[in-house]
């Protein structure tokens, strides 16, 4: 399950829809309880991606270094990542299920026409991707 602030889903749907038609990216800093991730701010890593931004996302390194950085500084961690989906439902692709890791959240933003339509969050259990809830807070 999911838990999220509400200014943290707000930035990450504020860049989704900033960004389309090209996928945004970015890594979720909390903490992590059992099941149960927390996440308190997004954390916004460019897509670089070289040729398929509008449906590929990749995060480099050194970005995914500095949100480490960055969440250690408040006393969290990284608990997961989101990106965004221009003109696809919020579903993972293979693709996404494929690089996922086990004990994160991955949320999807489905952006139509430069607007969030929807989004989800996903858990890897067992290699696949299922749904998890996700609490909106504060
Ligand atoms: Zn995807």
């Amino acid at each position: 399950m999911l838990r999220i602030k509400g200014s943290a889903l707000e930035k990450i749907i504020t860049q989704a829809e900033r960004d389309y038609p090209y996928e945004t990216c970015g890594l979720l800093l909390g903490k992590i309880d059992g099941d149960v991730r927390t996440v308190f701010g997004a954390f916004e890593t460019p897509n670089v991606n070289p040729d398929r931004k509008n449906d590929r996302y990749e995060i480099a390194p050194e970005d995914y270094l500095k949100a480490e950085e960055k969440a250690r500084q408040f006393g969290l961690e990284i608990v997961g990542v989101y990106h965004s989906h221009p003109d696809h439902p919020d579903r993972p692709s293979k693709f996404d299920e494929e690089r996922a890791f086990e004990g994160f959240s991955y949320i999807i933003l489905s952006v139509s026409k430069g607007k969030v339509v929807s989004y989800k969050s996903w858990e890897l259990f067992e290699e696949k991707f299922r749904q998890e809830d996700i609490y909106v807070f504060g």
